[in-house]
C-alpha cells in the first residue's frame, strides 16, 4: 500500500514527517493526528520496528489514539506521537536525539514531545537541548518528573465515578477492588484505594512487589493467573494491555472495570459484551489520563498541586462518558470515543472562529516560562 493510502486509512492525519540524518543514524517518523484543540502532543517511542511500514502504521495508530485521550481529558491539546527506528538498547546517542530534537523545533510547537516505550528522561533532555517543544523532562528543568501518582490518582477518580454510576455512591468504603499489577500506577493507586476505606486484593508477578503491598497496608494477595477471576465489586487492571479477551470475559466477576492500563480491551466487540453482561466497563484512555494531565501543566509553567488538582477531573470525565453511554444506548467504550469526537468537532469550530487565549496560549510558551 502507497504512503498517502495508508494515511488515508488511519485517520487522515494532518501532516506527517519523514526526519532523516544518516550522519547520525536518525530514521524518525513524526504524525501530527489533529491539532483542532491545540497542539499535537504525544511520545516519542523507539522500536525495533521490522521495516519502515511497520513504523508508519505505528505512529498513524498511536497519535490518533493521543488525538481522543487529549480531547476526552478536556485539554487544551491535539494528538500527535512520533516513532525512531532502532533499538534503544543499541543505537542512542546524544548526537541521534539532538538530531530529532531539531525535527522537532522546525514544527515550531505544532508537535510536542515526551517520553514513552524505549525513551527515558535523559533522552528528553538532549531533545531538550535543541527545541522547548518536549515534556518529561527532569524537575530541576522545570519538568514534571514521575506522572505515575497522578495517573493513579485521576485512576482512583474514575473508579470513583464508576462506583456512583453503578452502585449509586462514589464512597469505596467497603468494596472490594482487585488490582492487577503493581508497578509505578497499581502500587499508588492501592495506597489511594486503602486510604479509602476500600479492602483490596492485589496480584503481581512480581513476588517482591506484593509483599511490600502486603506487609505495608495489609491487602489480600491473589496469584496472578486467578486475580481475573476473583469476585470482586471492581477490577482494576494496572498491568498488561488486552485483558479483557475471547478466553477472559465469561470468567470476570466483577460488577465494574476501571484500571490504568492501556488497550484493555483485545477487541471493540469486548466492550460490547462487557455491557451485554451488565460489566460497567471505564474506558482506559478516559480514566487513565491523568498522566496526560500532569504534562500538559508543565506545558503552563509546573506545579505538582495544580496537576493533582486537575486530576480529579477524571472523575468528571467519567461521567460524561457515563451519561453518552445511556444517551445513545451504546457501550462505553463507542461512547468515549463520542465524547472525543464531539468536543473536536464544537470546540474545534469555535476555535476556528474566534481563537482566543487557549489558542495564544502556546506560542508564547517558549517566552513566558523561557524554556
Ligand atoms: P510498570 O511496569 O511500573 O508496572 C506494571 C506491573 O505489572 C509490574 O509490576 C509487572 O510485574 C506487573 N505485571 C506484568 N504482567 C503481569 C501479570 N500477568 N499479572 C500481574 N502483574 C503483572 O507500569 P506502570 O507504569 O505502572 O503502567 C501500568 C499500566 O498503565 C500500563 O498498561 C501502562 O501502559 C498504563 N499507563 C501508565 C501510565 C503511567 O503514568 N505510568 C499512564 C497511562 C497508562
Amino acid at each position: 500500500m502507497g504512503t498517502f493510502e495508508l494515511i488515508s486509512k488511519h485517520g487522515n492525519h494532518e501532516q506527517v514527517v519523514f526526519c532523516h540524518d544518516p550522519s547520525v543514524g536518525l530514521k524518525a517518523i513524526i504524525a501530527i493526528h489533529n491539532t483542532s484543540l491545540g497542539p499535537a502532543l504525544g511520545g516519542t517511542r523507539m522500536w525495533n520496528y521490522k521495516n519502515e511500514e511497520e513504523a508508519l502504521v505505528d505512529v498513524l495508530r498511536l497519535s490518533k489514539g493521543m488525538t481522543y485521550k487529549a480531547a476526552a481529558a478536556g485539554l487544551n491539546l491535539g494528538g500527535g506521537k512520533a516513532v525512531i527506528i532502532g533499538d534503544p538498547k543499541k543505537d542512542k546517542s546524544e548526537g541521534l536525539f539532538r538530531a530529532f530534537g531539531q525535527f522537532v523545533n522546525s514544527l515550531n510547537g505544532r508537535y510536542i514531545t515526551a517520553e514513552d516505550v524505549g525513551t527515558n528522561v535523559t533522552d528528553m533532555e538532549h531533545i531538550f537541548m535543541e527545541t522547548p517543544w518536549v515534556t518529561g523532562i527532569p524537575k530541576g528543568f522545570g519538568g514534571s518528573g514521575d506522572p505515575s501518582p497522578y495517573t493513579a490518582h485521576g485512576v482512583l477518580m474514575g473508579i470513583k465515578a464508576a462506583a456512583k454510576e453503578k452502585f449509586g455512591t462514589d464512597s469505596l468504603k467497603g468494596l472490594k477492588v482487585a488490582v492487577q499489577g503493581l508497578g509505578n500506577v497499581g502500587s499508588n493507586l492501592v495506597k489511594y484505594l486503602i486510604e479509602e476505606g476500600a479492602k483490596t486484593v492485589v496480584a503481581d508477578i512480581d513476588q517482591g512487589r506484593v509483599k511490600m503491598m502486603h506487609d505495608q497496608f495489609g491487602c489480600e494477595v491473589s496469584n496472578p493467573d486467578a486475580i481475573l477471576t476473583v469476585e470482586c465489586d471492581i477490577f482494576a487492571p494496572c498491568a498488561l494491555g488486552a485483558v479483557v479477551n475471547d478466553n477472559t470475559i465469561t470468567k470476570l466477576k466483577t460488577k465494574v472495570i476501571a484500571g490504568g492500563a492501556n488497550n484493555v480491551l483485545a477487541e471493540a466487540r469486548h466492550g460490547d459484551q462487557l455491557r451485554e453482561l451488565g460489566i460497567l466497563y471505564t474506558p482506559d484512555y478516559v480514566i487513565n489520563a491523568g498522566g496526560l494531565m500532569n504534562v500538559f501543566v508543565e506545558l503552563e509553567g509546573y506545579s505538582p498541586d495544580r496537576a493533582f488538582d486537575k486530576t480529579r477531573k477524571v472523575y468528571d470525565n467519567c461521567m460524561k462518558v457515563f451519561e453518552i453511554a445511556k444517551r445513545d444506548n451504546i457501550g462505553t467504550h463507542v461512547a468515549a470515543d463520542r465524547l472525543a469526537e464531539e468536543r473536536i468537532t464544537t470546540i474545534g469550530r469555535l476555535k476556528q472562529r474566534h481563537p482566543g487565549k487557549s489558542s495564544r496560549a502556546f506560542s508564547t510558551l517558549r517566552e513566558v516560562y523561557n524554556r
